[in-house]
């Protein structure tokens, strides 16, 4: 079975009591993973050691960044790296939310160098994409995520790929209320892994954790992550709040 992985992106938001409150009450919980199941908190960068220390003695539960730089070192002030990510003991990246692309213009070609950076740091990257609301209207979003797909994965071979984490989260309904209907997400999956087959062949598809994310909650989850090829999810504004994430978390396929 593919790793189930519920990710939590905490985005811009709590101050550091906050964050230590919000992941005590989610740890508290104590929730037992299974061993193909992961829980992720993507958590802003000054508390990513604190959460480290936090997740120490747990198990199959990890910090992501929600973002890195492109460049390996050097004088880019107030940006950071995924060396220091790696040295303090991050294991994920968020690479390429559509927050990104769209207020800090990170293009496909960007992103391609941000996913080779993770991998040589030994971070996994988890790679956004989706469509905005015009394209899904004009019935083109297979061809638009594809591109996305191809301008920043497909430089890779099927063992580098085999390490990266998708997540599907189209634009019109990250942050809006609005989600997408379990047949939506789990055709723009199977249509995904179809195009990664292609590339680099059905073992290697097969075993791509793609996750769903936009405005996912406790009540929707179950019925979203039960998709045969929706594994999970990226999940914004519900994952601030302990009660949400924890049902999202046992949402999770076993
Ligand atoms: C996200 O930011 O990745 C996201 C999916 O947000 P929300 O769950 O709030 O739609």
């Amino acid at each position: 079975m593919r790793k189930q992985i519920a990710a939590a992106n905490w985005k811009m938001n709590t101050t550091f009591s906050q964050a230590q409150e919000l992941l005590n009450n989610i740890l508290n919980e104590n929730i037992r993973l299974t061993q193909h199941q992961e829980v992720i908190f993507a958590v802003p960068f000054p508390y990513l050691i604190t959460a480290n220390t936090m997740l120490a003695d747990t198990v199959r539960f990890h910090t992501s960044a929600q973002n890195c730089y492109s460049k390996k070192s050097g004088a880019f002030t107030g940006e950071v790296s995924v060396e220091m990510l790696a040295s303090i003991g991050v294991h994920y990246c968020i690479v390429g939310h559509s927050e990104r692309r769209e207020y800090f213009s990170e293009s496909n070609e960007v992103l391609a160098q941000k996913i080779n950076l993770c991998l040589e740091a030994g971070i996994t990257p988890i790679f956004c994409c989706g469509e905005p609301l015009n394209i899904r209207e004009a019935g083109t979003q297979d061809t638009y995520v594809e591109a996305q797909l191809k301008e920043s994965l497909f430089h890779l071979d099927a063992a580098q790929l085999s390490r990266i984490v998708i997540a599907y989260e189209p634009i019109w309904a990250i942050g809006t209320g609005k989600t997408a209907t379990t047949q939506q997400a789990q055709d723009m999956h199977a249509y995904l892994r179809s195009v990664l087959s292609r590339q680099f062949g059905d073992d290697t598809a097969d075993s791509i954790s793609i996750l769903y994310g936009g405005s996912v909650k406790g009540a929707n989850a179950a019925e979203l992550f039960a998709s045969p090829d929706v594994d999970g999810g990226l999940v914004g504004g519900a994952s601030l709040n302990a009660k949400e994430f924890v049902t999202i978390m046992q949402a999770l396929k076993r």
